[in-house]
């Protein structure tokens, strides 16, 4: 099964609203009219409107951080799906560590995001990944299963084709800290049968697995190449243009 591969990137609460457009724009003209993988951006909210803007008519993808699972009430500073699909928005990062660990979201939240979201026709990008305490006591396959499990229940065979898996171990994200690809290669094989076991093997082999974590234009190569690592979900790299650039040209 081949599995079309995605490089997103994650500007966190990162850019004014002049260095949003300006890197979209190096982005988007960088990437040209047919790149070999998807590509996405996700700005922050109140610049994903000026980056749809002059997205539009290229070949990268706009997406958001984040996601509210109601479509609409008194939900003071959250954002539904369909805000997003109308801001231009294909694709949302769900359950992104910041937001379980800084931010406090739980699997429960997490699951009702991945649900509004893809009915509403969004593609989640889902993240989830081991702590360091986690990896140090063994504890990575235990996390995973509750992750893979707690995330993505009831959802529709359908609804899994507009889903992308990021494992992002917590120890490597925003550290310079890598993990090597042998590494990643474990942990997305794993990640990949517990799908299996849990969703069935058509979901298992067609859902993209993304690496995240301090990926750059010197490791991405070696992770990529990996046979279940199936593109990489970008946070600091993805504030440079050329960096971002030369990350999408080794899957591409
Ligand atoms: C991320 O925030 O998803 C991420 C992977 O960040 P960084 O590349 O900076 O580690």
């Amino acid at each position: 099964m081949t599995r079309r591969k995605l490089v997103a990137g994650n500007w966190k609460m990162n850019t004014t609203r002049s260095e949003a457009t300006a890197l979209a724009g190096a982005v988007a003209a960088g990437v040209g009219a047919s790149p070999g993988c998807d590509v996405a951006v996700c700005p922050p909210f109140p610049w994903l409107v000026p980056v749809a803007e002059g997205l539009k008519g290229s070949a990268v993808a706009l997406g958001a951080q984040d996601v509210y699972s109601e479509p609409k009430g008194a939900f003071t500073g959250e954002v539904s799906p369909g805000m997003l699909l109308e801001a231009g928005c294909r694709y949302v990062i769900v359950g992104h560590s910041e937001r379980r660990h800084v931010l406090g979201e739980t699997d429960s939240q997490i699951n009702h995001k991945v649900h509004a979201a893809v009915e509403a026709g969004l593609h989640v990008i889902l993240c989830m990944g081991e702590t360091l305490g986690e990896r140090d006591r063994g504890l990575m396959e235990r996390v995973f299963q509750r992750q893979v499990y707690s995330a993505l229940a009831g959802l529709t065979d359908e609804q899994f084709g507009r889903v992308v898996i990021a494992y992002e171990p917590v120890w490597a994200i925003g550290t310079g800290r890598t993990a090597t690809p042998e590494q990643a290669q474990e942990a997305h094989a794993f990640i990949r049968g517990k799908l299996g076991s849990l969703y069935g093997e058509k979901i298992a082999s067609s859902l993209p697995i993304l690496y995240g974590g301090s990926v750059t234009p010197d490791t991405a190569a070696g992770l990529f190449a990996k046979p279940d690592v199936d593109g990489g979900l970008v946070g600091g790299a993805s504030l440079k243009a050329d960096a971002f650039l030369s990350i999408v040209r080794t899957v591409g």
